[in-house]
């Protein structure tokens, strides 16, 4: 054995703690020893000397409880103690009170230090800085807690699900599935989707795609409930967890449904519209064509809607078309067709068989629809016109079905009204000849096609020329003249009536201007069309052509329809006394044809009454017309307006007015309507 040199083993004993020091020191762990007696310090190595404020040495011979602080060592010295006792080896976390001001945080681990008889003499302390560890555990778990807090605050459900168990769901799910969290947690989520959408919802969940997309849940009452999934996966510690937001639908799809509903019915009866219509119609129509039936359209049309409209006003109006409304609907059967197309026009597609009860349904919708009723306070009855057009003779799709039977109706209106009529080929012919005309009355518009004719008006006592009226000829070329009963009720509904009439005012104040050069400063009467009178700056286009012809305002009279007068009194009033505020005479003409209210004439500023040709024409003999002229003569005579019979054709009758106080007159039996050369030379003969 080798005789070894005190000097040399303390300098190797020394090398070799010089090696150890150095290996504790750069442990990541701080470590120390120590002694059962008392628990004093016999070793620590720099990082646990520096944890506590020391050096390697000045802790030694330290007490763990001045060490490690009195507040930390009651906490600790139990476990240290039991270590002892039960001689097995502990571990505790703790914060350590930090001089810098940060928290750190140590995993402490005492291991207890037997001798050879097993009895514990000291303890081995081991002490790992856990801060980072803990931080990252707090943030984790603050993260937690801040996705509690949002699954709880979302106003949308959301779940989460691994490999498709329902790992949690926030309270605004549970409300709107119906089921308690303990219901629904570790239960499939599948479970709860709608069964006709499981297999497209398992089909996104295996594919782990993150997107959205429109689905259905079951509600815990059995119901379907449409929602909106919106998913994504997420990592979460170690597990992929998938997250599903789930947004209610319910209210969009309402909303949805509510747009298309609007988009497809009227929206003051609620019936179908005219595309919605046209579109069942045509799957009725192709079904009826498969087997044979042949299902009739029919076009209905309230007579003189505009009648209640315009007395009794829109709201009136309005009752007056949904109680329409609902009299087809309860006429009909479950499977015909019913649609409102706008204004006061109802078109119904009979589904069953055109047979004999086409007839019998119509019979029954204008009793139904004549039936009188109350609307704005007052009780109204209006009858329809019905026109019908029957599948597949009278058409083969809706549209033309539609465009016959709308035919038809006319033909109904044109019969007397309230009354149904059958389209027939014919008709189509007369239409299209009213397409015709149309046509060529827009280019006489715009080729002046017209001239005026002018018919003198007298005064019954001395037989004076007292002005002449203008009418209006249509020559077009190449054709016999058109009379103007012929195409001015057209040019009205197509509303060529407002360029003609503009035409006939300028052409007619030029006459006047010239009779008036010519010595002869004779009113002109302008028969007027409902059209021009509604329309917007009427009197100041009357003004406008008065003052380009260069002829003053009591040269011109405008001759208004009972018909004009009745529409909306107060604007009527106002309109008439601003034209009689330009010297403009207002004569009623074809006076006794409708329905004027005394009390309307009363409050009007007119200044004649022409009686209508029907009365005159049956005078002298006809009882009931001399009765008729008689009263009309009267009652201007006390509302202080002048009287004109029109169309006196014989001397019996001109002696007879002459006899009953009627003012004036005007007629074949005295003159005719002639162009303005024949009647100024006309004038010149009458001078002399
Ligand atoms: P109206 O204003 O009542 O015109 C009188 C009509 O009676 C004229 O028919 C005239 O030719 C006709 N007439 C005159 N004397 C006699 C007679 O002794 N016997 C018979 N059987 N008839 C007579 P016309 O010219 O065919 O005009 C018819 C209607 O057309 C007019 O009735 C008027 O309502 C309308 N009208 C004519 N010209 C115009 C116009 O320029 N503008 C507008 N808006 N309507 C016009
Ligand atoms: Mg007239
Ligand atoms: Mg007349």
């Amino acid at each position: 054995m080798d005789k070894t040199d005190p000097a040399e083993e303390i300098a190797a004993l020394r090398a070799e703690l010089t090696q150890f020091r150095l290996l504790a020191n750069n442990l990541p762990a701080a470590i120390a020893y120590y002694d059962r007696q008392g628990y004093t310090c016999r070793y620590a190595n720099l990082g646990y000397a520096r944890m506590f404020g020391h050096t390697e040495t000045s802790i030694l011979g330290l007490s763990f409880a001045r060490v490690i602080g009195a507040e930390a060592a009651r906490e600790v010295l139990p476990r240290i103690d039991a270590v002892v006792s039960d001689k097995r080896r502990s571990s505790y976390e703790r914060q350590l009170p930090d001089g810098d001001g940060r928290p750190r945080w140590i995993e402490v681990e005492v291991l207890p230090h037997f001798d050879a008889a097993g009895e514990v003499v000291g303890a081995f302390v081991l002490v790992y800085d856990i801060t980072r560890h803990r931080q990252a555990e707090l943030a984790l778990r603050q993260s937690e807690e801040r996705l509690a807090k949002f699954m709880l605050a979302s106003a949308e459900g959301i779940a989460f699900h691994k490999d498709g168990a329902i790992t949690d769901v926030n309270p605004p799910l549970l409300a709107l599935t119906g089921y308690t969290l303990p219901e629904l947690l570790g239960r499939q989520a599948l479970d709860f989707v709608d069964p006709a959408e499981r297999e497209r919802v398992a089909a996104v969940m295996a594919s782990g795609a993150e997107i959205g997309y429109e689905t259905a849940l079951t509600h815990k009452n059995g119901h379907r409930l449409p929602v909106e999934f919106i998913v994504r996966t997420l990592q979460y510690r170690d597990e992929r967890l998938r997250m599903t937001i789930v947004r209610d639908l319910r209210d969009r799809i309402e909303a949805r449904s509510r747009i298309d509903y609007l988009a497809h019915h009227d929206a003051l009866t609620g019936l179908p519209n005219r595309s919605a219509f046209i579109e069942r119609a045509q799957a009725l129509l192709a079904a009826a064509r498969a087997n044979g039936r042949r299902p009739a359209m029919l076009f209905i049309d309230l007579d003189n809607f505009k009648r209640v409209n315009d007395s009794l006003g829109h709201l009136a109006g309005d009752t007056l078309l949904c109680t329409v409304a609902r009299r087809i609907t309860g006429t009909l059967r479950s499977g015909d067709l019913v649609a409102r197309f706008g204004g006061d026009e109802f078109v119904v597609l009979l589904s069953g068989d055109s047979g004999g009860g086409v007839a019998e349904v119509a019979g029954k919708l204008l009793t139904a629809i004549g039936e009188p009723l109350r609307a704005g306070g007052a009780a109204i009855s209006v009858t329809p016109s019905i026109g019908v057009a029957l599948f597949p003779d009278h058409g083969a799709d809706p549209d033309e079905l539609i465009k016959h039977a709308d035919t038809a109706m006319y033909q109904a209106k044109s019969r007397g009204r309230a009354g149904c009529c059958v389209f027939e080929p014919s008709m189509a012919a007369a239409a299209m000849a009213e397409l015709a005309l149309e046509g060529r009355l827009a280019q006489a518009v715009r080729e002046r096609e017209f001239v005026l004719h002018y018919q003198p008006q007298f005064a019954l006592g001395d037989g004076r020329v007292l002005g002449a009226e203008a009418l209006i000829r249509w020559l077009p070329p190449g054709r016999p003249p058109v009379q103007p009963e012929d195409f001015i009720p057209l040019a009205e509904a197509r509303r060529l009536m407002l360029p003609i009439g503009q035409w006939v005012l300028g052409e007619a104040l030029r006459a006047a201007r010239r009779w008036h050069e010519g010595g002869r400063p004779l009113p002109v009467a302008v028969n007027l069309s409902t059209l021009e009178f509604g329309t917007a700056g009427f009197v100041e286009r009357v003004q406008a052509a008065l003052a380009e012809a260069g002829v003053p305002g009591r040269l011109l009279e405008l001759e208004l329809t009972e018909r004009m007068l009745m529409d909306d009194m107060p604007a009527v009033r106002e309109t008439l006394l601003r034209l009689k505020g330009l010297g403009v005479g207002i004569a009623v003409d074809d006076f006794g044809t409708g329905y004027t209210s005394l009390r309307h004439l009363k409050e009007l500023p007119i200044d004649r009454l022409k009686i209508d040709r029907s009365f005159v024409q049956d005078l002298p003999g006809d009882g009931g017309a001399a009765a008729i002229v008689r009263a009309v003569i009267q009652m201007a005579q006390g509302l202080g307006m002048r009287t004109l019979a029109e169309g006196v054709e014989t001397a019996a009758q001109h002696d007879w007015l002459r006899e009953r106080g009627c003012d004036e007159i005007q007629g074949e039996y005295l003159a005719a309507p002639m162009a303005d050369p024949a009647l100024q030379a006309w004038l010149q003969a009458d001078r002399r």
